[in-house]
């Protein structure tokens, strides 16, 4: 699941971008080695030859689970996990939260601190620096051979992204602090 649940919202989301309006360019891509850390080359990589203007980094999050702190973990089937912190535009996490209650959807938040452990890392500071948004669904045993996911959120996530992209032409990503 870790990360072949992000890869089918990804998939999803572009089967319905496809009867949708589509403001900009939308390139999917999937990166090779995050897991390997110090530096997700494939997103380093793929940065640097696309220098989007936006990212949208889909990563799985640990769910609840037997002995594991309650405040790490996000329940199943409650929703996409749009994560807010440094390594964040917040003009990207702010707009993904009031998109998901414009469609009524379940969604929770993922506060990190500082590095999120993910491609958002390197994406974040490619070329000039690009606004990065990190949103995925909770995974429960990360990491094992059984790794569970909940399909009703992979379909939100997907859904989601999808009423996101076709409205960036009104997302306004200057910000002040
Ligand atoms: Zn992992």
């Amino acid at each position: 699941m870790d990360d072949r649940a992000c890869l089918a919202a990804m998939v999803r989301t572009m089967e319905l971008l496809g009867t949708m309006r589509r403001p900009w360019d939308v390139y999917a891509v999937a990166t090779a080695q995050e897991e390997a850390g110090l530096g997700y080359l494939g997103a380093v990589t793929s940065a640097f030859r696309i220098r989007p203007d936006l990212a949208l980094v889909l990563d799985v999050t640990h769910a609840d689970m037997p002995l594991a702190p309650e405040h790490k973990t996000f329940a199943l089937s409650r929703g996409p996990v749009i994560a807010v912190g440094p390594n964040i535009h917040p003009a990207v996490s702010q707009r993904l939260i009031q998109t998901a209650r414009r469609l009524e959807m379940p969604f929770q938040v993922e506060p990190l601190a500082g590095n999120s452990g993910t491609d958002a890392v390197d994406i974040q500071v490619a070329g000039s620096g690009i606004p990065t948004g990190l949103l995925g669904v909770p995974v429960r045993y990360m990491h094992t051979p059984v790794e569970t996911a909940s399909l009703a959120d992979i379909e939100r996530l997907a859904r989601l992204l999808a009423a996101f992209v076709s409205e960036l032409d009104t997302l306004d990503l200057s910000w002040r602090d």
